[in-house]
């Protein structure tokens, strides 16, 4: 499968898939070129943001899905500076350097304004179908039929694009486990997505399943409220300190009423249960011809996290967790357009199936290795790496915030030069 997209006088049709912090990195990039590219773009909702339009109403409240799981009193978990796109740094608040979601809500719509993004958008517009069109056997051919719904309306059109760009989100379906009992427990059961606030556990002992940084920051937010907070993980026990009405406890094996029995075999008993067990990749719009599948936490098949091996003029934007999002993001974008000028040779289709197979669960989960996947996409395209102050600010920030959990988010961060981050709590 070797070889390039071939470049035509004729403009590139991208279709792009969602209008969060992917979507709009997306068309900035598409609408900074649009000699090559004729972007259009759909959003379900009224509004640009995704994730980061709070809602406080939740499914419960309103009977249909949200797509949102901030929650009203979140703090970021990473600093505002290291946030922000590398071509639009206005994210300079130093003191406490994690923000609300007020503040990146209001960075996005400033992005988006600087940029004149929302020409682009079609609102109340839900994606759901797309499927390739194939032109003989050349995958450079490959059309797409995407097919929209008009929430307002309820019609449905069809459009043909040269490409899609998915920026769907990856954090509105929620993962719950199966827990043996756990239809014999009679408290409030929740997953994260619809947390809300923390007043409802006064007085409450609360259990939550899952220590990453929702299970974490949740946690030590319900302990204001709660008689007791144990939080349910297999991983090390943390360094840092808690508060003093917070206990880490093994995994849950089965639930009897209010008793949960522990794999270490201890048992607590608890009022209310809150999972913090993370979100499923789902892709509904998908047609099977599309040749994508989600299997244990990873998505199936794509080149880098991000193109489509059978289908290479698809890409997903945000594959990738424990990241910082916006940068890859920026870097993804504009790997996948120059694919689409044809700047970018992709290796045969043998390699890339190798470069995609599962290595472990956690396969998308990045974290060190994000910085060589951000360099080594941006060298293939040759595009500027990311400045270097996003991998040190990261790295000295982590390990902050495995030293003082309680704290880390109040520290002051610094960015002095490309190569010096300073960061004290
Ligand atoms: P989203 O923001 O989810 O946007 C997807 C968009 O696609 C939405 O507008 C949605 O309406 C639209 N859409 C979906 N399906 C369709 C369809 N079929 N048709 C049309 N439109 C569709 N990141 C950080 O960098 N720092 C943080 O501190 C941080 N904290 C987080 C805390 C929580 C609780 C969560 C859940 C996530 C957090 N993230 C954080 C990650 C965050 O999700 C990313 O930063 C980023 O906002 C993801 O952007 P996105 O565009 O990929 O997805």
């Amino acid at each position: 499968m070797s070889g390039n997209i071939e470049t035509t006088r004729k403009k590139i049709k991208v279709c792009v898939i969602g209008a969060g912090a992917a979507g709009l990195c997306a068309i900035r990039h598409l609408s900074n070129d649009l000699i090559s590219f004729e972007p259009a773009v759909f959003e379900q909702s009224e509004v640009i943001g995704g994730t980061w339009v709070y809602s406080e109403k939740t499914q419960a409240d309103i009977g249909h899905p949200i797509h949102s799981s901030i929650y009203k009193n979140l703090r970021t978990n990473l600093p505002l500076q290291l946030m922000n796109f590398p071509d639009f740094q206005r994210m300079d608040q130093t003191e406490p350097s994690c923000g609300t979601h007020e503040q990146v809500l209001k960075y996005l719509l400033d992005y988006a304004d600087h940029f004149n993004l929302c020409q682009f958008i079609q609102f109340n517009m839900k994606v759901i179908n797309v499927e390739p069109i194939l032109k003989e056997e050349d995958w450079r051919k490959t059309e797409w039929k995407v097919t929209i719904k008009n929430l307002k309306t309820d019609l449905v059109e069809e459009n043909n694009f040269d490409a899609v760009l998915i920026c769907n989100g990856h954090y509105s379906e929620p993962k719950i486990p199966k827990i043996s009992g756990i239809e014999t427990f009679s408290g409030n059961v929740m997953h994260s997505h619809d947390y809300r606030s923390p007043e409802k556990y006064s007085g409450k002992t609360v259990i939550i399943l899952g220590a990453g940084p929702s299970g974490i920051d949740i946690g030590i937010e319900i302990t204001g409220f709660a008689t007791h907070v144990y939080l349910s993980h297999n991983g090390p026990r943390f360094s840092s300190a808690l508060p003093p009405n917070m206990t880490e406890i093994t995994r849950v094996k089965f639930v009897n009423g209010n008793e949960f029995h522990l794999t270490d075999a201890t048992t607590v008993i608890a009022d209310d249960l809150l999972y913090c067990t993370g979100y499923n990749f789902s892709f509904l719009f998908l047609d099977e011809t599309c040749h994508i599948k989600v299997d244990n936490d990873h998505v199936n098949m794509l080149f880098n996290h991000l193109i489509n091996i059978k289908h290479p003029k698809m890409a997903f934007v945000g594959i990738p967790f424990k990241v910082i999002p916006f940068p890859m993001f920026h870097i993804q974008v504009q790997y996948f357009l120059q694919l689409l000028k044809g700047q970018v040779t992709l290796p045969s289709l043998e390699v890339m199936i190798e470069d995609s197979k599962v290595k472990t669960k956690k396969t998308h989960a990045l974290e060190a290795f994000q910085w060589e996947y951000n360099d080594y996409l941006a060298d293939a395209a040759g595009i500027d790496r990311l400045p270097k102050f996003y991998k040190i600010g990261y790295s000295e920030w982590s390990v902050k915030r495995t030293e003082n959990l309680l704290r880390y988010k109040y520290s002051k961060i610094e960015i002095i030069d490309d190569q010096t981050v300073k960061i004290s709590i």
